[in-house]
């Protein structure tokens, strides 16, 4: 992280500034471990993958009949061939083929020595005893058809993966298929979170006449598991500026990154700024967003020159897993060693006006559908209060206004963020 980013303060940052800003203020990536395949999925490769083989090993059939060496006289009106031996799976055949031979072979079985074609059995008649058999519509047959060349996934010596890939179960099957039982992955971080509030409670208690069961930490919970992140859970902490202090200063021994909700705005209640001025410094907090106002960034210093990054986020339900979505997980994935990770953007057309105001980012939570013609479609889910969570269930995106326009007429294209692996 460096200094000058911390002199953003009180200007007002786009979301793009913001999102520039963070990325600079982004620790290096955690250490590395080695972990067996089975658990690594999820987890973030920290070495680059070569081949040491061929995949697949050997040419081989990719049907059930015969591998067939080409006849020198490939007549299309009658292919009778001369079946000398069988290849099963798992088996080689030491011998060579003369044109015209064949043997019966098994699908994924090596493909002899001369063999270059496989016909299915669908399309093979016997010839009496005599071991030979007919291939029916030999005009249909290609020659090198149904045969999978050594090396035509991945070859020898290419590189496989890269470094910073987020596997998932198809990179699983591909390392294994590779060979490796075990991979050097990133190792899992580990993330505090407070909620805050006097008013909040934590759900299993009875609730007091002005309390409001805690929802931040359960949803932010649910959102830093699926990005495999060890989570350091703190509870919820009251409105009160030296409680706050000592609880933030000792969470950063244990964690490699601190998250709160609430007590970011400037009301009589809410020291999470104070807090953490008093521990360590405040980036930026002024962001032309909505939801989303007021978060803060900064910095929280520990024994040495030490410092692990704070995320003060709203207090309210929405805006916490928007600004989530858009700020904490980009800086997350960083610091898991991920590459280039970006939000999945679509367009869609606007089914219904929506409201929006220049010189802020509005994200509205929609439903998006696609038409017979392959058009997608996005109308909200409805009210947009930033407290009203059920809007997050209902949706399955978020739409994107920017802060360049000021309304979205119906039919408009507009932008849409797809719920993906996290929401
Ligand atoms: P604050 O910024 O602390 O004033 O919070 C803004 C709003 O979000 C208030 O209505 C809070 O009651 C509410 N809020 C804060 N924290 C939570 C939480 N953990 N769960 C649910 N609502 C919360
Ligand atoms: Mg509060």
């Amino acid at each position: 992280m460096t200094l000058s980013c911390f002199e953003l303060g009180e200007r007002m940052l786009s979301v793009d500034e913001t999102l520039e800003a963070l990325a600079t203020m982004t620790p290096p990536p955690v250490a590395t471990h080695r972990v067996s395949l089975a658990s690594a999925c999820g987890g973030v490769l920290a070495v680059e993958v070569m081949s040491p083989i061929d995949v697949p090993q050997n040419t081989n059939a990719a049907m059930d009949g015969i591998a067939l060496a080409w006849p020198d006289d490939a007549s299309a009106s009658d292919m009778l061939v001369d079946v000398v031996g069988e290849v099963l799976a798992g088996t080689r055949l030491a011998t060579s083929l003369a044109p015209g031979q064949a043997v019966r072979i098994t699908t994924g079985a090596p493909l002899p020595a001369g063999a270059d074609t496989v016909v299915m059995s669908e399309q093979l008649a016997d010839v009496g005893n005599s071991g030979r058999v007919r291939v029916e519509q030999p005009e249909r047959v290609r020659r090198g058809q149904n045969v999978r060349q050594a090396g035509e996934d991945i070859a020898r010596g290419q590189r496989a993966l890269s470094a910073g890939t987020r596997l998932r179960p198809q990179h699983l099957g591909l390392l294994a298929s590779l060979g490796y039982a075990e991979i050097e992955v990133f190792r899992p971080l580990r993330v505090a979170v407070f909620s805050t509030g006097d008013e909040v409670m934590a759900p299993g208690a009875s609730l007091p006449p002005a309390g409001i069961y805690d929802t931040n930490r359960f949803s932010l919970q649910g959102l830093l598991s699926r990005l495999g992140c060890e989570i350091i859970d703190l509870g919820i902490l009251h409105d009160d500026l030296e409680s706050m202090r000592v609880s933030l200063a000792a969470a950063v021994y244990e964690a490699d990154m601190v998250v709160t909700s609430g007590g970011v705005s400037v009301g009589q209640a809410d020291w999470v700024k104070p807090a953490l001025t008093a521990i360590g410094e405040l980036g930026l907090w002024r962001i032309a967003m909505r939801p989303g106002r007021p978060l803060a960034f900064g910095r929280i210093h520990k024994a040495g020159n030490a410092t692990v990054p704070f995320f003060g986020l709203p207090g309210n339900p929405v805006a916490v897993m928007v600004t989530f979505l858009q700020f904490v997980q980009p800086m997350l994935r960083r610091m898991q060693g991920e590459h280039g990770w970006r939000p999945p953007r679509f367009t869609a057309l606007a089914a219904e006006p929506l409201k929006s105001r220049e010189g802020r980012v509005d994200f509205h939570r929609g439903i998006y559908t696609g038409d017979d013609a392959g058009q997608l479609w996005v109308r909200t889910t409805g009210r947009q209060g930033s407290g009203i969570l059920s809007s997050m269930v209902a949706a399955n995106c978020l739409i994107e206004i920017g802060d360049g326009r000021a309304a979205v007429e119906a039919g408009a294209p507009v932008t849409i963020q797809p719920f993906g692996d996290l929401t």
